[in-house]
């Protein structure tokens, strides 16, 4: 079957993972503006990006205020109405996902919230599987002499997520309830999802380095918690993980986070591999 009208599908940001689904779902041309071991909070509003969001029929966004900082300016610069927000060829994936961690009040001193909840919505399959769908129907509404291939990919794929999800549930059941403490808190949706309670960060408020003393009080605090791991992004310094995890003889533990984080994590399917294989053993290594 061949795509004619679809020129080019445009991905960006954290949701990097769906470039991968939708290259295989739909079989389009398609660009991240993001890569793997990218910090996606600090991502820089490149000019090349405005040539490439210039001729695209879709772009999609984790949304949630993650972007905020850079795709507002490359879809003013680019100039295709196409894709500006309002319009079918944006997409901005947590709008799909009921939101967590939802501030009750917004002030500076809380560090770098993210004022809408937290974006990071990657972390969960389910999300995904979520966003897939809604990815379906967009291409079909901007494409529909194409909708049967689409529909017929996106079945595919639907059907090997949703066995996989089964088997990832499966093989992390030995993880529920393990208390862990993360570095930045990008892991609730992960989290929630396999059933592991978070005790702790490291960073004390989003985007603020951790002060000694607060070090200090993590450290008395962590143990008594029963804390098992510290997890960070591969993205990220380890060494503030690691340093309390140290300390507390428990193992840090660098997670993928998004597709090409780890060797490992070369799909949405081997994010989550990666991902769950990379809890059990650090479950495992810390148990003496
Ligand atoms: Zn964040």
């Amino acid at each position: 079957m061949t795509i004619r009208s679809m020129r080019r599908l445009l991905l960006v940001a954290a949701v990097l993972g769906l470039c991968a689904a939708s290259r295989s779902a739909a079989a389009l041309s398609v660009f991240a503006a993001t890569k793997g071991l990218q910090d996606p909070h600090q991502v820089q509003a490149r000019p090349a990006l405005i040539a490439r969001l210039r001729n695209a029929d879709l772009a999609i966004c984790t949304g949630a205020e993650l972007e905020i900082g850079w795709l507002p300016v490359l879809q003013r610069s680019a100039g295709n109405g196409a894709v500006q927000p309002g319009a079918r060829g944006f997409l901005a994936a947590a709008e799909l996902i009921a939101l967590k961690e939802v501030p009750t009040r917004l002030d500076r001193a809380d560090g770098d919230v993210h004022p809408a909840g937290n974006p990071h919505i990657q972390t969960d399959p389910r999300n995904i599987a979520l966003v897939g769908k809604a990815l379906t129907q967009r291409l079909i509404d901007l494409d529909a002499r194409n909708a049967e291939h689409y529909r017929a990919r996106a079945a595919d794929f639907e059907q090997r997520w949703t066995a996989a999800i089964a088997r990832w549930q499966t093989q992390a059941a030995p993880l529920k309830g393990l208390a862990v403490a993360v570095e930045h808190r990008s892991w609730v949706y992960l989290l929630d999802w396999l059933g592991l309670r978070e005790v702790g960060a490291v960073e004390p408020k989003p985007g603020i380095p951790p002060s000694s003393g607060y070090l200090a009080q993590l450290v008395t605090e962590l143990p008594r918690k029963e804390t098992r791991m510290i997890l960070y992004a591969a993205y990220e310094d380890p060494r503030p993980a690691q340093s309390v995890a140290g300390r507390i003889n428990v193992p840090a533990v660098a997670l993928p986070f998004t597709v090409g984080g780890t060797d490992a994590a070369k799909d949405l399917f081997g994010l989550f591999d990666d991902t769950v294989t990379r809890l059990l053993e650090a479950m495992h290594a810390g148990r003496s």
